[in-house]
């Protein structure tokens, strides 16, 4: 099934608003085995929106949209969708009703401008909405679907689970999705493409490579009658990627390395606190996110300046000797806050805080330290000069390098 979605609204044209809604509804369709092929943007105009309709009548199977179902004039949808098949709308008597009793609910009565949200076509049929007024669309002709939502991400995605999946579940069932994300930290994109390059090019079992701020994830996506076949698919391209990317692998499917280190320190037992200069407490914010972190991170130093790591234990001499963006300073504050806070594990990261250089290093460079008081992994990094870019990468390369030394040692 080829499927297109349409964000309908003229704030997503001018850039006021995001189209969330059309990036969700595409991360549903995989595992229905439907086939995205196009996401546009409409504004609230009747003639562009009926195009728009039309257009995608003829080049997709299934048109999903989100907008423009609510009360007032600017509210198109329905009516471009009953220009574009050519269908009158008449008022539904117990959509009328519905919309009554919600508003009696709350202690209002209807306004009048609300009747147009009781209008079907003869194609479509309404979708309830229990969290808003605006009921959506599910319009069947010519062997074509649309299915409508209401713009309110709230709205929508309860539509969507409660109603609309299971129902695009039961036309679809002789088909299934298994999806499989495998997370590698260490190599280069091109690297890894070369490696397993012959699994490329194929479309099912399809494989995927992406570029993230924690490094380059592999996706799997194999299609099949059944869940057992789709696996079946999988396996082989999951393990050549083992064979050839084991050392670099850290995590699968919806795993974030605050997770991921989490699960290896709480299997161990282990205890861990941290040092950072240069990430602003992310690596902190990070490490926090998960819930039970409470059972396994004792704490840390956010420095934003030297004072602040010799006041907490990192000597002034070494600073000045080594620099205090340097390996040597990575490693004494590992250790240091390791050491202070009775940790089993120490992290470090310390690098330029910008927004210029600093010690006559460029922004964008960093180190990090990781170790247990026996072993230290070390590593630089040369990023982009963002702050923000380093602030988000900074601390995912600490946590995967934190994740290696601990499956190395235990
Ligand atoms: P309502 O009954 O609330 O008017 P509606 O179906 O008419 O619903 P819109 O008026 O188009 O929807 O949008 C209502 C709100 O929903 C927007 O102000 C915005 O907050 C949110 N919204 C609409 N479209 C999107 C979208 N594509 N992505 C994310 N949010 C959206
Ligand atoms: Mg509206």
């Amino acid at each position: 099934m080829k499927a297109e979605i349409m964000g309908i609204g003229t704030e997503l044209l001018m850039g006021e608003l995001t189209d969330t809604n059309s990036s969700w509804i595409a991360s549903r369709l995989p595992a229905l085995g439907i086939e995205l092929q196009w996401v546009s943007i409409t504004g609230d105009d009747l003639p562009k929106l009926t195009e728009a309709f039309k257009r995608g009548m003829e080049r997709s199977d299934i048109i999903f949209t989100t907008g423009g179902l609510g009360p007032t004039q600017d509210d198109l949808t329905r009516e471009a969708i009953a220009s574009a098949l050519e269908e009158t709308p008449v008022i539904q008597q117990e959509v009328v009703d519905d919309l009554e009793r919600y508003f009696a609910a709350r202690g209002t009565s209807m306004p009048q401008h609300n009747i147009k949200q009781a209008n079907l076509i003869p194609s479509a049929k309404w979708i309830i909405n229990k969290n808003g007024t605006a009921p959506g669309w599910w319009t069947e002709r010519d062997g074509k679907i649309i299915i409508c939502m209401p713009g309110p991400p709230g709205e929508n995605r309860a539509m969507w689970e409660e109603q609309v999946e299971p129902e695009l579940a039961n036309l679809i069932e002789d088909e299934v999705t298994i999806t499989r994300n495998i997370k590698t930290m260490g190599m280069s994109e091109g690297a890894v493409d070369e490696v397993i390059s012959e699994f490329f090019g194929i479309e099912n079992p399809y494989l995927g490579i992406y570029s993230k701020a924690d490094g380059i994830h592999l996706r799997v996506i194999a299609r099949a009658k059944d869940g057992v076949s789709a696996l079946a698919m999988i396996q082989p391209v999951e393990r050549a990627i083992h064979e050839r990317l084991g050392p670099y692998i850290w995590g699968y499917d919806d795993e974030t390395p605050e997770q991921s280190v989490g699960k290896s320190l709480t299997e161990r037992g282990l205890t861990l606190a941290v040092m950072e200069m240069c990430t602003g407490g992310a690596l902190t914010n990070a490490i926090t996110n998960v819930p039970n972190s409470i059972s396994y991170f004792k704490g840390g130093i956010i420095a934003h300046e030297d004072t602040t790591l010799s006041a907490t234990g990192v000597p002034k001499a070494e600073m000045e000797r080594y620099g205090v963006v340097s390996q040597h300073t990575a490693n004494t504050m590992a250790d240091t806050v390791r050491r202070n806070l009775n940790a089993d594990l120490g992290v470090a990261v310390t690098g330029v805080p910008g927004p210029g250089e600093f010690e006559g290093k460029p922004l964008g460079l960093a180190y990090i330290s990781v170790t247990n008081g026996h072993q230290t992994r070390e590593l630089e990094m040369r990023l982009p000069p963002r702050q923000v870019t380093i602030k988000r990468r900074v601390p995912n390369q600490a946590l995967i390098e934190l994740r290696r030394l601990i499956e190395e040692t235990s």
